[in-house]
């Protein structure tokens, strides 16, 4: 899609044509969405303050009128049209909806490797819905979902379900399974290959089968692709290492088909060579980064591919380790990853928010923001990330992320003034998505 907005006319009314042409094929390569019912009748959310997300000013107090599923106004106040229903939301902060770039819908606290042997999917599509709704309760409104883990295509279920008003949820783009070589990450490598346990993964060992897999995938239902570029770190003696699973012409092929038919790829990727192989590729965004060279640095800067830290992942797995070694482990990388943060904030790497949030549990990854500020990030940058790049990087962007006229009616209401203590994205108290009310005051 980026690639499709540097086409774009500059006069805007063309450039809105366009662009909703373009969302329109984007919908219809997602089985076109259909969003629940939109209340009948307009409705004002008033609050103490709103933050005008791309400006970092806060309007006090702070009006949005939502008519049907969009946004009609915004303002410290706006008309009140006759019927129109009040919500008055208290000492809160109107802000957009936040945005989860890397979840798992499909996992769950205690899902390991042996899910796929002891856990049927449709019994893993039932707890995908109860993460959806808590992660919507939890102030999120869009989300991409990096991987089913071996649950296949179900998410095409879950996201059309979503999309038809059945179920409760985020706007989701969705992935399937990752794509993996054989014998890589997620392939279930620590047990008895006799025993052929299911990889978490679907297989490509080339170009030519990146390519078939890939247009499976999007046959089945997928938005975009996410590929493990690769395996987890083997960092011993502060040596950090990760194997990369493709070579950057295998990646090219992948970006190449997906550029073909409008979608994306995305990398699970720890750090080098892989993170360079994937950003001279050109994928939309690496995701975990732990470690990326100078030169791969410099070209994300350059192609606009953002990095999604994870750390919300990495500061559970630190604190719920098996074993003191293993949490002695969780730590050190934690913090290796976050002093690779500091110099990836210094060479301007673009960043989106995303958390991982699957193994941890569903709802509670605003701490991703959190983390991120404790790293290095402004609290304004964390939230211009999570709102504006992840709308970018989710193709709906000047669609949701901010609150805008014309924009879709993603809106929460947190207790304080994120601004100042970035922890009130913790404290949701008010969400309503496509101008439907989620969770009430
Ligand atoms: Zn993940």
């Amino acid at each position: 899609m980026q690639k499709h907005l540097s086409f774009l006319p500059s006069h805007p009314d063309i450039a809105l044509l366009a662009l909703s042409l373009g969302l329109a094929f984007v919908s219809s390569a997602s089985h076109a969405q259909k969003t629940t019912a939109a209340p009948p009748s307009p409705v004002v959310l008033h609050a103490a303050r709103l933050l005008e997300v791309d400006t970092g000013k806060i309007l006090a107090p702070g009006e949005v009128l939502v008519e049907g599923e969009r946004i009609r106004a915004v303002g410290s106040s706006v008309e009140h049209p006759s019927g129109a229903k009040v919500i008055d939301l208290g000492d809160t902060t109107l802000m957009p909806g936040m945005i989860d770039a890397h979840v798992h819908l499909f996992l769950h606290p205690g899902a390991e490797d042996l899910q796929t042997v002891v856990e049927s999917v449709p019994w893993r599509v039932i707890l995908a819905e109860q993460a959806a709704k808590a992660d919507l309760l939890g102030g999120f409104t869009a989300e991409r979902d990096m991987g089913t883990e071996g649950a296949g295509s179900a998410d095409t279920a879950v996201r059309n379900a979503i999309n038809r008003g059945i179920i409760p949820g985020p706007r989701m783009r969705i992935s399937g399974n990752a794509i993996s070589v054989l014998g890589g990450h997620e392939d279930a490598i620590h047990f008895n290959p006799a025993e052929h346990i299911s990889s978490n993964a679907d297989y490509a060992n080339n170009a030519p089968e990146l390519v078939t897999t890939i247009r499976r995938q999007l046959k089945e239902g997928a938005d975009f692709t996410k590929i493990y570029e690769t395996g987890e770190d083997s960092s011993q003696n502060g040596e950090f290492h990760s194997n990369y699973q493709y070579t950057q012409a295998e990646l090219e092929a992948a970006v190449a088909e997906t550029a073909r038919v409008g979608t994306r790829v995305g990398v699970h990727c720890e750090g080098e060579p892989g993170a360079l192989y994937a950003a001279k590729a050109g994928v939309a965004s690496i995701d975990h980064a732990d470690q990326l060279s100078e030169q791969t640095m410099q070209l994300m800067k350059e192609k606009h591919i953002y990095a999604v830290p994870t750390f919300a992942i990495q500061e559970y797995f630190a604190a719920h380790a098996e074993s003191e070694e293993g949490a002695h482990k969780e730590k050190l990388l934690l913090s290796y990853h976050a002093a690779q943060f500091k110099k990836q904030l210094a060479a301007g790497v673009p960043f989106a928010v995303g958390s991982d949030v699957g193994p941890f549990p569903h709802g509670t990854q605003a701490r991703e923001l959190e983390l991120m500020v404790e790293y290095g990030m402004k609290p304004l940058a964390v939230l211009q990330a999570d709102m504006i790049n992840g709308a970018k990087l989710l193709n709906w962007a000047g669609q949701i992320g901010e609150l805008k006229p014309g924009y879709y009616a993603d809106v929460i209401a947190v207790e304080g003034n994120p601004l100042d203590d970035i922890k009130a994205v913790e404290k949701v108290r008010f969400v309503m998505k496509n101008g439907v009310v989620a969770r009430p005051e």
